[in-house]
C-alpha cells in the first residue's frame, strides 16, 4: 500500500512589476472586502513601503493594522503571537526580509490566520517554504507551518534591495547542490523518505542560478527575475515533498552554527554557500566549481569575506551535527572533530 502524503501549495503566486502599488487589487482577487489585514514589517521597509501598501489596500476596501518585528527568536515569536492574538485581524502579511516573513507565517500558523507573503529581497528561499526558521537558545526551530496562500514579488523592490541581499539569495540556492546529496544518502542509509520529483526540482533551481550567475551579480532584471523564480521553486519542492529535505542538508546545519555562534553573523544565504563549498568537497563533489560560482556572483567565499574568525568556522563545522540531530546528512552521527574541520576549511581555502 502506498502511504498517504498530502501536498499544501500557495494558492497563488505572482512576480512582476509594480506589484506594491497596486496590491490591493492582488488581495482582493483572493480575499473578500472589509477583511482586516495585519502587516508585519522591518523599520527600514516600513519607512520605504508601508505607506503606499496601505493606501492601496484600504483603497480596495481593507482595515490595515502594523508591527514592527523584531528578532526571530522562539521567545518574541511566541510573546508577539500572544500579544497580537488580542488585536482583531484576518490575514497577516509580512512585508519585508526573512525575519518579518518567518515571523509572519509563524503566527498565521498558531492563530490560525491566512498568510500573505511579500518579500522586498531575494536573500532566501523561506519566502515561499511551508517552513518557519526560527532561533531557540541552543539549536534552530524548523517548524513546519502552511505555505503562504498569496505571494506577492515586485520585481522593481528586489531591483531596489541592497545587492548584498539578492547574492545571499543565490548562495541559499547553491545549497540546494548539496542538500540533495544528504537526502540521498540518508534515504540510503537511514530508509528515510526520499522524493525524486522534489529533489530534481530544488536541484534544478540551483543549476538555473549557476547558469545565470554573472546576470545576479550584476542585478540585471533577467538575473532577478531568473533568482526569484529558482527561490520560488525550491519553496515549492519544500511544499511536495512535505519537508525541508530537498533544500536543507549539511551545508544549512553549519550556517545555522555559524549564525548563532558569530559575534557578527553574515546572512543567512552568505553562510550556506560558504557551507556548500566545504560540504561539497565531504561529499567528493567539486567544490572548486561551486567556489568559481560564488565568486562570479560576488559572494563570500572565506572568513574574511563572511565577517567572521577562522575559530568561529572550525566552531560552527564541529557544532553542525548537533543543531539538528535527526536530521542525517553527510556529517554522519558525530559530526567532525577539531581537527577535522579545521582541515576541511584550510582544504577548501575558507580559512
Ligand atoms: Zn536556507
Amino acid at each position: 500500500m502506498i502511504s498517504k502524503h498530502s501536498i499544501d501549495l500557495p494558492q497563488r503566486i505572482i512576480i512582476g512589476e509594480d506589484i506594491l502599488d497596486n496590491i490591493g487589487e492582488q488581495v482582493l482577487q483572493i480575499f473578500n472586502k472589509g477583511k482586516s489585514v495585519l502587516i508585519l514589517t522591518g523599520p527600514n521597509v516600513y519607512n520605504k513601503y508601508f505607506n503606499k501598501v496601505k493606501e492601496s489596500l484600504e483603497d480596495k476596501g481593507f482595515s490595515v493594522s502594523y508591527k514592527i518585528a523584531g528578532s526571530p527568536t522562539v521567545d518574541y515569536a511566541l510573546s508577539l503571537s500572544e500579544e497580537v492574538s488580542k488585536d482583531r485581524f484576518d490575514i497577516l502579511l509580512g512585508l519585508g526580509g526573512g525575519r518579518s516573513i518567518d515571523l509572519a507565517k509563524y503566527i498565521a500558523m498558531n492563530l490560525e490566520k491566512n498568510f500573505i507573503s511579500v518579500p522586498t529581497a531575494a536573500s532566501h528561499d523561506g519566502i515561499t517554504s511551508p517552513f518557519v526558521t526560527l532561533r531557540g537558545f541552543d539549536r534552530f526551530h524548523s517548524k513546519p507551518a502552511k505555505p503562504p496562500k498569496l505571494i506577492l514579488i515586485d520585481v522593481n523592490v528586489i531591483l531596489s534591495a541592497p545587492r548584498r541581499y539578492n547574492v545571499a539569495g543565490f548562495g541559499d540556492l547553491i545549497g540546494k547542490y548539496t542538500s540533495v546529496l544528504d537526502w540521498r544518502l540518508a534515504h540510503k542509509l537511514k530508509g528515510e523518505y526520499y522524493a525524486d520529483y522534489a529533489a530534481s526540482l530544488a536541484l534544478m533551481s540551483a543549476r538555473h542560478v549557476s547558469s545565470y550567475a554573472k546576470e545576479i551579480g550584476v542585478g540585471s532584471k533577467d538575473g532577478i527575475r531568473v533568482l526569484l523564480e529558482a527561490l520560488v521553486s525550491s519553496g515549492v519542492a519544500m511544499c511536495i515533498a512535505g519537508s525541508s529535505r530537498p533544500a536543507s542538508g549539511s551545508e544549512h546545519l553549519f550556517a545555522h552554527a555559524l549564525e548563532m555562534i558569530s559575534k557578527n553573523p553574515p546572512l543567512h544565504g552568505e553562510a550556506v554557500g560558504v557551507g556548500t563549498i566545504m560540504m561539497s568537497y565531504l561529499h567528493g563533489k567539486d567544490w572548486k566549481k561551486i567556489r568559481n560560482l560564488l565568486k562570479t556572483v560576488g559572494a563570500p567565499v572565506n572568513a574574511k569575506e563572511l565577517g567572521v574568525s577562522e575559530e568561529e568556522i572550525i566552531q560552527s563545522l564541529v557544532k553542525s551535527v548537533s543543531i539538528r540531530p535527526e536530521r542525517y546528512t553527510i556529517l554522519g552521527e558525530t559530526g567532525l572533530n577539531e581537527k577535522a574541520a579545521e582541515d576541511l576549511a584550510k582544504n577548501t581555502l575558507v580559512i
